[in-house]
């Protein structure tokens, strides 16, 4: 009788033990805004929870769904603030349409590199307002990879004036998308898995992507094969999404190792992009010597550039946030730029040959 009981006990203690590491042990789940092999956008997400797993030693697993699961690819902000996500991974541009104060916080048109960029999230007060911004929609926002500068899409015809422009049904997002419908394209926003058939079917007529290092593996210069230089993304900051609830309510050592995992990752994204980039480039005119090369003409850019200014004024009466992220941009734009142009700028003017 006394050994049952403490056998009991003994039992009772181990499965009390177990339960309790059991309820430690925390399980989330993410949504991309991306299909399952879109590297290296879905390196970063990867990449970061092999490193949450790593580094919590098993408590912290992230279950990643791509968008073929959860087939929302624009609806994964929503569904981490309504807590059927935990995190998810997107650019802060695409909601646009829902809080245009949130646009910024990818890239802007003319704006930072990607340096000056990170410099201003970390440094220069720019996590600080991405926080107040995405505080009314119940997230955190964090950087999750950049691409470094985009290059301008892909065209069916050459672009010689203004004129050309006119009527193009574009896809193209943020702000650049503003500005060009200002000039007289029809611009829309598509989801990843889309851009082929819709630029195939003639839904439309060129298309802005990425870089080298994606565009071509998704074909674009089949059937458009003018690649214009870029002026609309020249540091785009993807972004992880998370669940404030969710997130407050992690350890403060699961809340170190999810911070630091995904800072990390977005660096590495960073660096194989550029990688990627620097690889196709190198193989363009030998293995796809049809792809034109252009750079849009001096008008046309400059008549960007003033659209830019007169949105960039318009817009901010809307919104006092966005003014409040343009401002702090454009501050420290002026400030870093300076040093862009002694260091980078200098350097590679006596190191590049025309
Ligand atoms: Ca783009």
């Amino acid at each position: 009788m006394k050994f049952s009981r403490i056998v009991i006990t003994a039992v009772a203690f181990v499965l009390l033990l177990s339960f309790s590491a059991h309820a430690e042990k925390v399980r989330w789940k993410l949504a991309m805004t991306w299909g399952p092999t879109l590297s290296p956008f879905t390196d970063a997400v990867e990449g970061m929870a092999e490193m949450v797993n790593e580094m919590s030693g098993g408590e912290f697993v992230i279950r990643i769904d791509a968008a073929n699961k959860h087939k929302s690819p624009f609806g994964v902000l929503d569904m981490v603030k309504l807590g059927q996500y935990d995190m998810a991974h997107s650019a802060s541009y695409y909601w646009k349409g829902k809080d245009i104060a949130l646009l910024p916080l990818t890239t802007m048109p003319f704006g930072m590199t990607a340096p000056e960029q990170y410099a201003w999230f970390y440094h220069g007060g720019g996590m600080e307002l991405m926080q107040e911004a995405y505080a009314p929609h119940n997230v955190y926002s964090f950087p999750g990879g950049n691409t470094g500068n985009q290059m301008g899409g892909w065209f069916r015809k050459e672009i010689n004036s203004l004129d050309d422009l006119k009527g193009l049904k574009m896809r193209i997002p943020g702000f650049a998308g503003e500005v060009l419908s200002e000039l007289g394209l029809a611009v829309t926003n598509i989801a990843p898995g889309e851009l082929y058939t819709s630029l195939e079917r003639g839904t439309i007529d060129a298309l802005e992507w990425v870089g080298p290092g994606m565009d071509i593996k998704m074909g674009f210069h089949k059937i458009a094969p003018y690649y214009y230089t870029g002026w609309h993304e020249p540091a785009t900051e993807l972004q992880f999404i998370v669940n404030k609830k969710e997130y407050d309510k992690l350890s403060d050592k699961n809340r170190a190792i999810l911070t630091n995992a995904m800072k990390l990752a977005s660096y590495n994204m960073y660096i194989k992009n550029y990688h990627m980039s620097a690889d196709a480039w190198s193989k363009i005119s030998t293995e796809y010597p049809h792809i034109k090369i252009m750079t849009f003409p001096d008008t046309v850019i400059a008549a960007m550039k003033e659209s830019n200014e007169k949105l960039l004024a318009e817009k901010s009466k809307d919104s006092p946030m966005l003014k409040k992220i343009l401002a702090s941009q454009h501050k420290y734009l002026e400030k870093s730029r300076e040093w862009t142009k002694m260091s980078d700028y200098y350097y590679l003017q006596d190191n590049i040959e025309e």
